[in-house]
């Protein structure tokens, strides 16, 4: 099921970065390549307070209906219009409508982004946390093994702040240093959350070839150990060789092969979309991924694997340090 309303266009900034273009050209995009003829295609329901509030403070989903409906403008790095706050709604809403469906497989093609959105804050164009929204709700429907992978090339640091003392289990590959700071890999969860956060910090460079390493070495293995009944994607692709914002060098063609992967290792997965800017590439990665989770006839883009830029070496030691604390917790 591929969850998507023309609603998710309200939310927008001309000029922006993330503006509906994203979203907009991505899905005309799918419509031509007749994916909505394999794949169902549904609407959002609506995310009510209560879901909110099981990730969000109160002062945090106030304050975001109030700046919305003050009118258009850009706090910090990120920008509201007056239906922002219904359009954060939505893309929460979408992700637990891909839950609550019977198809083992749910794509939420949703803006606003959400895993930069914190307990009691909105940052990096996020308002709020979609996939932490969907991990709480799964859980308060009687999913017990909960776990939320993050390849967008942004540490989901709203994602970690949610859950850092719990037991939902948060993998995240990204570049670091970069935005937004947070993502070393000695953090790791705190309380019962001890050994629930991994993070996989990537150096600038890293292309498929060491990206390959850290999913074989540690994500996969992970994964396979917890056997989720539930695995959500933040799946942002400006770790694509082409983004603007990013300097990771992924093919399209691996995100074909990491939802082959993934949907695998869990009884139910469920893609909820995050970053990716370069607006002609993006809907592309996007059907990349789509086609690896529904297992549609995909036509290869690049299926040359990308190769590092003369970082290898130091990257497969930072691999093979991250796999053995991770291992203190996970049998790998
Ligand atoms: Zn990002």
């Amino acid at each position: 099921m591929i969850v998507y309303t023309k609603d998710f266009l309200n939310h927008n900034l001309r000029g922006h970065p993330a503006c509906r273009e994203r979203l907009s050209s991505t899905v005309d995009f799918l419509e031509a390549k007749g994916v909505f003829d394999k794949v169902r295609l549904t609407e959002p329901g609506r995310a009510e307070a209560e879901d909110i509030l099981r990730v969000h403070s109160r002062g945090h989903f106030e304050n975001m209906k109030g700046i919305a409906e003050s009118g258009t403008q850009v706090l910090g790095d990120t920008y509201y219009n007056p239906e922002s706050f219904e359009t954060a709604l939505l893309a929460a809403g979408a992700v637990k409508t891909c839950i609550d469906s019977d198809s083992k497989a749910g794509f939420a093609l949703v803006r606003p982004p959400g895993h930069h959105a914190m307990k009691n804050a909105s940052m990096g164009f996020c308002i709020f946390n979609n996939a932490a929204v969907g991990a709480a709700y799964a859980r308060a429907r009687g999913h017990e093994k909960i776990a939320i992978l993050d390849f967008d090339i942004h540490h989901g640091n709203g994602t970690q702040d949610i859950f850092y003392e719990s037991d939902i289990l948060y993998i995240s590959l990204h570049q670091w240093p970069h935005y937004p700071g947070t993502g070393a890999a000695e953090e790791m969860g705190e309380g019962r959350g001890g050994g629930y956060t991994v993070n996989i910090p990537l150096p600038a460079g890293v292309a498929d070839q060491s990206y390959n390493l850290a999913l074989d070495e540690i994500v996969y293995p992970v994964l396979r150990d917890y056997s989720p009944d539930l695995l959500m994607v933040s799946a942002g692709y400006d770790a694509h060789h082409s983004d603007p914002l990013g300097g990771l060098k992924l093919s399209t063609d691996k995100y074909l092969r990491i939802s082959e992967n993934v949907k695998r290792l869990a009884k139910k997965t469920v893609f909820s979309l995050e970053g990716g800017y370069n607006l002609e590439s993006l809907p592309h990665c996007i059907y990349a991924s789509i086609a690896g989770l529904f297992d549609l006839e995909a036509e290869a883009y690049d299926f040359e694997q990308t190769e590092d830029e003369g970082i290898t070496g130091r990257v497969e030691n930072k691999i093979g340090e991250i796999r053995k604390t991770v291992s203190e917790y996970w049998s790998i």
